[in-house]
């Protein structure tokens, strides 16, 4: 399958936030020799510049991923650590991570917890150390790691740990390929630090000052059994039109404009209405004197778990809006 080999390789990147460099990387090497300019900012963001006659339009995905920072490591070996987004105990206990020299952990949790009630202060990562002198050499406090799981495959299934937002960005660097001639002034943005608080959006949509933003990420979908409707998408059921989420109500122009291209082109979209949870698109519209901004999403289970699942044509969906989007006649605003 087309894109498959890229999203495996930008998986396997190591890219909890604050440490994107080779998830950055990956990307840099996949970029097409058509594009005009390529630049990584302070904070991390890679700018993908592709010029056009039209309005400026920054289009974001997120390359960084939920995963933990070592704070401590006990004289017995064991370690403790923050997290680096939002962390569920419960869904990442017992979790295999990884740190980028290889040393893997599974994440445990104190034995006198009740399971109901533990928090994330009352897990630890148990790397096999035999005492702190062992542990310290394989690991330091500061270094991070992130969820390390197999990459599963059923048809167009997809379970695996990072697809929030790898998909994302695997959706960005195909538009790109496929956009040849932009009539729009395009600037494909891979983010930092999405997972911590929207971190690398703010300067990099200050420093654009886009006409228009168009943000895709992965979104919290409500088809599984005993769903409490916190969302309104189906995985395979098309990708999402962002409509809103704790962060962003989305234009209702931008709303209008997608549904209408998506009818065009003849692709089967959902509406993406979230009571939690956000995407950069919360840090891009309030912008400057704000920017009109939209988001495209792609439905995915379990998120910030060693396990998301989505499926590939919710993905090529999202693409085609995407590329759709960039091509269409859009006013300067
Ligand atoms: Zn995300």
């Amino acid at each position: 399958m087309e894109y498959r080999d890229l999203l495996e390789q930008l998986i396997r990147a190591h890219g909890p936030s604050g440490d994107e460099e080779d998830v950055c990387q990956v990307i840099q090497r996949n970029v097409p020799a058509t594009v005009d300019e390529v630049t990584v900012d302070v904070m991390g963001n890679l700018i993908v510049h592709q010029k056009g006659n039209g309005p400026k339009v920054m289009l974001a995905a997120h390359m960084d991923s939920v995963g933990i920072i070592v704070t401590h490591i006990e004289k017995n070996g064991f370690l403790r650590f923050g997290a680096l987004g939002g962390l569920e105990p419960k869904a990442i206990y017992q979790a295999p991570v990884r740190f980028r020299n290889g040393v893997g952990g599974v994440i445990a949790v104190n034995e006198n917890k009740a399971e109901k009630e533990f928090k994330l202060t009352d897990l630890y990562l148990d790397i096999g150390a035999a005492d702190e002198t062992e542990a310290r050499n394989l690991v330091a406090v500061g270094d991070t790691a992130v969820f390390a799981a197999p990459i599963l495959k059923n048809g167009t299934r997809l379970i695996s740990p990072c697809l929030d937002n790898r998909a994302g960005c695997v959706a960005l660097l195909a538009v790109m390929q496929q956009v040849k001639n932009p009539v729009n002034d395009l600037y494909f943005v891979f983010t930092a630090q999405e997972e911590v608080g929207l971190r690398g959006a703010k300067p990099v949509s200050w420093s654009l000052e886009p006409d228009y933003a168009l943000v895709v990420d992965v979104t919290c979908p409500d088809d599984v059994p005993g769903a409490l409707h916190e969302g309104t998408t189906a995985v395979g059921k098309g990708t999402a039109i962002k409509v809103m989420d704790h962060s962003m109500i989305a234009h209702l122009a931008m709303v209008a404009q997608l549904s209408r291209l998506a009818d065009e082109i003849g692709i089967t979209v959902q509406k993406d209405l979230l009571k939690v949870g956000g995407t950069d698109a919360g840090a891009v519209h309030v912008s400057r004197s704000g920017v009109l901004t939209g988001g495209v999403s792609i439905p995915c289970r379990y998120t910030h778990t060693p396990t998301e699942l989505i499926d590939q044509t919710d993905l090529e969906a999202c693409v085609e809006l995407i590329r759709a989007f960039c091509e269409s006649e859009l006013v300067r605003r």
